[in-house]
């Protein structure tokens, strides 16, 4: 299948990363999100970490407004009317996303396939809401988008082999790497990755030690590049509590269970990087 037009849902960290990247790889991208000014937000974002790009001699000026002008802000889903593709990256919040899936499925072209950036809720019952679930995949990018290779490509139980094959080939035109993985809650990067953060977190609440000092110990006894407290904050401590939830739920299990420090630090607003404040400070 011949992806040309895409529409990346919502136009936070993710869906900017992502729009980015499909840009860049020559594809026209409508960039949506729940009004036209935070769908503007999330292009001139993009024109920063652009300028950044140009100023290291990676890109040059026209390769920029090349890219920049294949990224339309959006805040109309009439605009999915024209897509070869939607890849969905708004709030971690399965009513949200089911909310979306069956607008699309109402608005996109019947040949279209609907992929979400979900970091742990199940493309089954995503899918289930859409007249077309063979044609509903997970298609899990990393953060930043634009730096790290992987993406989790997720099969629900009625992904067709033709949507997944489309949904591979587009990651490796994007110049990342898929990993095939089932449909269970976290699928395998978070099923992992999380309940390591969610455990650093307990040790703050638990006094054992501080956020600087757990991340010190990650970086220099396990030669992690980035200590699971300063990756807290930047993945989003709201996007952490979600799938921690997630797992929580969909394995029963309590060691699963998310540390109320963290509970409390979302409902604070204290949401890491994005919000100014989380286990650090930020400008
Ligand atoms: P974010 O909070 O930075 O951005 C979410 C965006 O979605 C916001 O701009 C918001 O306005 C928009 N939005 C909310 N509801 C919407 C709707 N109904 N229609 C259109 N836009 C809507 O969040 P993020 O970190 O970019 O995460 C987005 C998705 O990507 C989540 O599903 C998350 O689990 C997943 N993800 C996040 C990371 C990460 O490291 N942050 C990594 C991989 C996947």
């Amino acid at each position: 299948m011949d992806i040309q037009q895409i529409m990346v849902i919502g136009a936070g960290q993710m869906g900017a990363g992502i729009a980015q990247v499909c840009a860049s790889h020559g594809l026209d991208v409508y960039l949506h999100d729940v009004s036209e000014e935070q769908a503007e937000n999330g292009r001139a974002g993009i024109g920063k970490r652009l300028d950044r790009e140009v100023q290291k001699e990676r890109i040059n000026d026209a390769d920029k407004e090349r890219i920049l002008r294949k990224i339309h802000p959006s805040s109309d889903l009439k605009n999915a009317e024209e897509v070869d593709m939607v890849i969905e990256a708004a709030v971690e919040n399965m009513e949200v996303k089911k909310n979306i899936f069956q607008q699309l499925d109402d608005r996109t072209p019947a040949h279209a396939i609907l992929a979400t950036n979900t970091s742990s809720l199940p493309i089954t019952e995503i899918a289930a809401v859409t007249r077309r679930p063979e044609q509903v995949i997970g298609m899990h990018f990393m953060n930043p988008v634009p730096v790290m290779k992987l993406v989790e490509v997720i099969r629900g139980l009625q992904t067709s082999d033709a949507t997944h094959e489309a949904t591979a080939a587009l990651a490796s035109r994007l110049n990342k790497t898929a990993v095939e993985v089932r449909d269970f809650p976290g699928f395998v990067s978070n099923r992992i990755l999380m309940p390591m953060i969610n455990e650093a977190i307990f040790t703050v609440y638990e006094g054992v030690s501080s956020p600087e000092d757990v991340d010190e110990v990650m970086k220099l006894g396990m030669n992690h590049p980035m200590g699971p407290i300063t990756l807290a904050d930047f993945i989003g401590l709201d996007t952490c509590l979600y799938i921690m939830e997630t797992l929580h739920d969909g394995f029963g299990d309590d060691k699963y269970r998310p540390c109320p420090l963290l509970r409390q630090y979302v409902k604070a607003g204290w949401l890491g990087k994005k919000s100014g404040r989380g286990f650090y400070l930020y400008n």
